[in-house]
């Protein structure tokens, strides 16, 4: 980086960072720095080191050429960064207005303008331009959804360097066994390498949020795996709802039995990319799994269907169970290749999960 532009940007990062100290007095949900307010339930937590400003660009392995993706650039600390790199083009995308305005500003002062587009909306809803990678210090509320979009929408690009908050950062790289696996991890997992690069502290942010952040880069594969993955995503919204127990109790409890026996007979499934962006966006959800887990209810009917239809259809899971050799086993220690195995043998069977 130009040595103009950095000292440029060290001294905003010292003004915001003495800034912080007087926002002390702002309400709670707001702090000051000097131009409006930061809103915290939009997750505005400006990124202020500019050690570590420089180390995310570092680690995003930008090259020339290269269309960049940021989501919620705030007042630029990152995008002029972006823009002083000899990357060809950056496209950011912000839902306040008065952020857009901010860093179109800052983008004309650094005369580096003609390279950053901005688009004023929303990242989840937005659609994105082409891109090669995409480096951010997300709004950390939208984190599932936005990597959900990302991996599993239609976009096609090297790495994505992302800031995220700490916990969720750890549940991402988690590996089956670690207490954190869980559905998010397994499901990003299925379509892309995750790596942890940097922590970063919450000392570095005005205003200072409560939580710890992580630096993390995801890499989608280059082959996609053979499976449907709407198919698979439903698949481990059931198995990871009740991660901890065994698969053989969870597919044992009439209700969830039930539901199975419906979604199996529905004969016109929802289509399209309407039904489908749907069910990715929701499928990262990271709440606590185990909050999906259903009672065991036996008086649940099943209008137009005999007892021996439904007991037929237990069958069948079971004989995939069995099949499988893991009705023993928990899908928090499960590795994809199991999971995606047992779900091939209930598809077999004509059990659809979605
Ligand atoms: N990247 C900047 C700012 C981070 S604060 C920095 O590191 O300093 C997060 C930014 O995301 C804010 O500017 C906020 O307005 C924006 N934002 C919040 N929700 C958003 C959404 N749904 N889509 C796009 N931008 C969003």
């Amino acid at each position: 980086m130009n040595r103009a532009v950095s000292s440029l940007l060290t001294r905003h990062a010292a003004r915001l960072g003495s800034l912080c100290t007087s926002s002390s007095s702002s309400p709670a949900s707001e702090a000051w720095d000097g131009r409006f307010r930061l809103h915290k339930p939009r997750g505005q937590h400006l990124l202020t080191n500019p050690r570590i400003l420089d180390a995310i660009v570092r680690h995003a392995a930008l090259r020339p050429g290269d269309a960049v993706l940021e989501v919620g650039p705030g007042t630029g600390n990152l995008t002029a960064r972006l823009l002083a790199s000899p990357v060809h083009h950056v496209t950011a995308v912000e839902i306040d207005t008065r952020m857009v305005e901010a860093v179109t500003a800052r983008a004309a002062a650094l005369d580096l303008a003609q390279k950053l587009t901005v688009i004023q909306g929303d990242a989840v809803e937005a659609d994105f331009p082409e891109f090669d990678v995409c480096v951010a210090n997300i709004p950390y509320g939208i984190s599932s959804p936005l990597i959900a979009k990302l991996l599993f929408g239609a976009y096609r690009f090297r790495t994505a360097t992302l800031l995220l908050q700490k916990e969720f950062a750890q549940r991402l790289v988690a590996v089956p066994g670690d207490s954190e696996y869980n559905r998010l991890a397994a499901n990003v997992r299925m379509v892309a390498d995750v790596k942890l690069l940097m922590d970063v502290s919450k000392r570095d942010f005005v205003p200072m949020p409560r939580v710890d952040s992580s630096l993390v880069e995801i890499r989608p594969r280059e082959a996609m795996p053979d499976v449907d993955l709407p198919e698979w995503l439903a698949f481990t919204r059931e198995c990871f709802g009740q991660k901890n127990k065994t698969l053989g109790a969870i597919f044992k409890q009439k209700r969830k039995v039930l539901e199975l026996f419906k979604r199996s007979q529905r004969t016109e499934r929802c289509a399209g990319d309407a039904a489908r962006t749907g069910i990715i966006l929701g499928v990262l959800d990271d709440g606590n799994d185990e909050a999906c887990s259903h009672e065991d209810d036996s008086s649940v009917p099943v209008a137009g269907f005999s007892e021996e239809e439904v007991g037929a259809f237990k069958e069948r899971i079971a004989s995939a169970l069995d099949s499988s050799e893991l009705a023993g086993k928990r899908p928090s220690k499960m590795s994809n290749n199991e999971l995606m195995c047992l779900l091939k043998l209930f598809n077999e069977r004509g059990i659809r999960f979605q």
